[in-house]
């Protein structure tokens, strides 16, 4: 069964009703109205401070979610269209190329970032690949102390 999520608003929501099917660009969040929803093989449950941010195939930003700025101090525009390891100067580039390569998810690694005002950081990492024909990933940035 396919799991959805709203990188915005980290609402999940199941395919039960079939009318998420089509394609997961066209769902738009039935909870705050954000562009599309992600597909995902099993369910996530996200952390209150998870920020997502959702990236192509080459790794470049195409949005950004509540909660990104909070832990990066990165504004959606600041992002758009950028790579995002680079951007965000993430140190755990392997996880990455797992995600790319081998189409599977990798969670809870443990990633040094570089805020906007130059703060380093340890987050929490969770990638996702993506399943529809794009291959993107998507991006859950959280607090280590979170859960
Ligand atoms: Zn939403």
């Amino acid at each position: 069964m396919p799991y959805f999520i709203c990188p915005n608003c980290r609402e999940r929501s199941i395919d039960h009703d079939g009318l998420e099917g089509f394609s997961t660009q066209a769902a738009q969040c039935r909870s705050c109205g954000f562009g599309f929803l992600f597909q995902l093989l099993d369910d996530y449950y996200p952390a209150p401070s998870t920020g997502f941010v959702v990236c192509d195939a080459r790794r470049r930003v195409l949005g950004v979610g509540r909660g990104v700025f909070e832990l990066t101090g990165f504004r959606e525009a600041d992002l758009i269209g950028r790579e995002i390891v680079e951007a965000l100067a993430l140190s755990d580039v392997a996880s990455f190329d797992v995600v790319s390569e081998w189409g599977v998810r990798q969670l809870d690694k443990r990633s040094q970032l570089r805020t906007k005002s130059g703060l380093e950081k340890t987050v929490r990492l969770d990638l996702f690949p993506g399943y529809d024909d794009d291959g993107g990933l998507l991006v859950a940035l959280s607090l280590t102390q979170d859960r």
